[in-house]
């Protein structure tokens, strides 16, 4: 039901994402997860467990169907791949999933504490990046805690408790390059909060700023 050169397409995007969060070294060993919507039908390419982002290949990414039927492979399904699923069931407009266990990012989420959107890039591009609890029980989050915060479709990355971040976009290139701004922005927010706490500094001494359009009066 999918066309053949649309998953080759998809397959190789992905490729290109992994090896990229990987040189970046947002993404180690075989955690994390990556997907994207097929545009020939109701499914998605992802990588399946086990496999690490440098080792994504054509051979070992899974097709799987939004209602979670996997064609046929010799890999696991990812335990990510639920959450994955529903978010594209809930949004419509996300046709890339970029989820990485990225180390500064990871670190503040494992602090509980929400990484600030304290440039003008993250105040205008992202504007807020909630941070998810562990489910009930102290597990990984799964969709019961994920995709309720997704539900508002303002939120394009966010944050998981003792896990790793999620990035997501209406391209691969864009959920790419938000999960690339969730890192960068918590390695300046530790920088900034060092330096603020060495100098004796508070919230009071920092400047308030908004977006290039409100300074435009707009
Ligand atoms: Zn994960």
């Amino acid at each position: 039901m999918f066309d053949p050169s649309d998953i080759e397409a998809k397959k190789d995007a992905l490729i290109w994402s992994a090896k990229r969060c990987f040189d970046l070294g947002l993404q180690t060993n075989a955690g994390g997860n990556l997907s994207v919507r097929l545009s020939s039908g109701p499914g998605i390419v992802i990588k399946p467990s086990g496999i690490g982002f440098a080792e994504c290949s054509r051979d070992n990414l899974q097709v799987v169907h939004l209602d979670g039927t996997i064609e046929p492979s010799a890999f696991k399904p990812s335990k990510d791949m639920d959450f994955h699923l529903d978010l594209y069931r809930i949004r419509s407009d996300i046709n890339a999933i970029v989820h990485c266990h990225s180390p500064w990012a990871t670190g503040f989420a494992s602090a509980g504490i929400e990484i600030p959107c304290l440039t003008v890039q993250t105040i205008e591009k992202i504007g807020r990046m909630p941070l998810i609890p562990l489910s009930d029980n102290g597990g990984p989050q799964t969709e019961v805690e994920i995709s309720p915060v997704f539900e508002d479709t303002s939120v394009r990355a966010a944050v998981l408790a003792n896990h790793g971040t999620i990035g997501v976009g209406k391209t691969l290139t864009a959920a790419q390059y938000l999960a690339e701004i969730i890192e960068e922005t918590a390695h300046i927010a530790f920088v900034r909060d060092t330096l603020m706490a060495a100098h004796g500094k508070t919230a009071a001494d920092l400047p308030v700023y908004g977006t290039a359009k409100e300074a435009r009066g707009e």
